[in-house]
C-alpha cells in the first residue's frame, strides 16, 4: 500500500503546503488537506473549476490529485472550545466538524489510519508590529496558530499515525538570528516551534514510533508571507547574500518534505533542516 500524508494549511497553490503535497504525491503518496475554514470555499470552487490545473502538474507528467479536503481551523481543539462569535460567523456557517479533534476524528472515520502529518500553517495577527509594541492578545493568538496547532495536531492524529510514521512542520530562521519586521511574536513563535519539534520527537518517537522534524525555509512568496509586507527584501536579500545565489522555490521544501517522510529518512527526527540555499550559516555579508 502507498503512504497517506495529511497536509495542513494549503489553501491556493503558491505555498509551501501546496509544494509538498505534489512532492508527496509524485512519490507515490495519497493526499488528504486540511484548508483554514474561512479559506475553504474559494479554494475547492477554484480546485474544481481548473484553477490549479496547471500547477496539478507532476514532474512525471501525472497530477495532483487531492483524495479529500477537510475544513480545519487549528485554533480550535475541540467544540466546546469554539466561541459563540465564530459558531455565528457565516465564513464558518457552511462548514462541520472542524476542531482538530473532529478533523483526526473524520479522517480516522474515512481512512482509519495515515503515515505522515505535515504542518504549513501559521499566524500572528500583528506580525508587523515590533515585538515591544506587541500585545498581550496579539502574541499569544500568534503561538497558538502557528505553535500550539502543531502540538494539538500531532496529540490527536498520533493516535491513527502507524508507526513508522513521519510529521513534519515550517519553521523560519527568526527564530535563533534577529530578522527585523518578522513581528507580532512570531519569532517567538518559531523558536517555540523549534524547541517543540525536539521534545515532541522524543515524546511521539518512544510512544508511537513517529519521527518529527522541522524544515527551516528561505523566503517565497506566498500568501501569508505578502502578508507579512517585506518578502520581496527578503528574497532579495538572500540571492544576493546566501551562498547559493538563486531565488528559492516551494519544490525545494517539496522535495525536501518527501525526503523526511521517507525510509530514507528513517533516523532523522527531532531535527532542524534548513531548505534556504544556506543563507542561515553567513555571519557576514560580501
Ligand atoms: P501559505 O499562505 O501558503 O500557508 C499558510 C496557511 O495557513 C494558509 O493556507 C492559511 O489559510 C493557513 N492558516 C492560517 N491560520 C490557520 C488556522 N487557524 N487553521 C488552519 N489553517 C490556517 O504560506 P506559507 O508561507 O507557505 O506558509 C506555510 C508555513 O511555512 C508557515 O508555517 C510559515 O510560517 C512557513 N514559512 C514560510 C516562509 C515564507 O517565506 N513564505 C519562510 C519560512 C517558513
Amino acid at each position: 500500500r502507498g503512504k497517506r500524508a495529511f497536509i495542513a494549511g494549503v489553501a491556493d497553490d503558491q505555498g509551501f503546503g501546496w509544494a509538498i503535497a505534489k512532492a508527496l504525491s509524485a512519490a507515490g503518496a495519497e493526499i488528504l488537506l486540511g484548508t483554514w475554514v474561512p479559506a475553504l470555499n474559494i479554494f475547492e470552487t477554484s480546485l474544481r473549476r481548473g484553477k490549479f490545473d496547471e500547477s496539478r502538474v507532476l514532474p512525471n507528467g501525472g497530477m495532483l490529485e487531492i483524495a479529500k479536503v477537510y475544513a480545519l481551523d487549528a485554533v480550535f481543539d475541540t467544540p466546546e472550545d469554539v466561541p459563540e462569535d465564530i459558531k455565528n460567523n457565516k465564513r464558518y456557517a457552511g462548514a462541520s466538524n472542524w476542531t482538530v479533534q473532529e478533523v483526526a476524528e473524520t479522517v480516522k472515520a474515512d481512512y482509519g489510519s495515515i503515515d505522515i502529518l505535515v504542518h504549513s500553517l501559521a499566524n500572528g495577527p500583528e506580525v508587523t508590529k515590533p515585538l515591544l509594541e506587541t500585545s498581550r492578545k496579539g502574541y499569544l493568538a500568534a503561538i497558538s496558530a502557528s505553535t500550539y496547532s502543531y502540538v494539538s495536531l500531532l496529540k490527536y492524529f498520533a493516535p491513527i499515525l502507524n508507526h513508522g510514521g513521519a510529521s513534519l512542520s515550517l519553521t523560519y530562521l527568526a527564530s535563533e538570528r534577529i530578522i527585523p519586521g518578522y513581528g507580532g511574536g512570531m519569532s517567538s513563535a518559531k523558536a517555540a516551534l523549534e524547541s517543540d519539534t525536539r521534545v515532541l520527537a522524543f515524546e511521539a518517537g518512544r510512544k508511537h514510533g513517529i519521527r518529527v522534524n522541522t524544515i527551516s525555509a528561505g523566503p517565497l512568496r506566498s500568501r501569508a508571507a505578502k502578508a507579512i509586507g517585506f518578502i520581496d527584501d527578503m528574497i532579495n536579500y538572500s540571492t544576493a547574500n546566501a551562498p547559493l545565489q538563486q531565488e528559492l522555490k516551494a519544490d525545494d521544501v517539496g522535495n525536501t518534505a518527501a525526503f523526511l517522510c521517507s525510509p530514507l529518512a528513517s533516523a532523522i527526527t527531532g531535527t532542524v533542516i534548513y531548505v534556504d540555499n544556506g543563507l542561515h550559516a553567513m555571519g557576514l555579508a560580501v
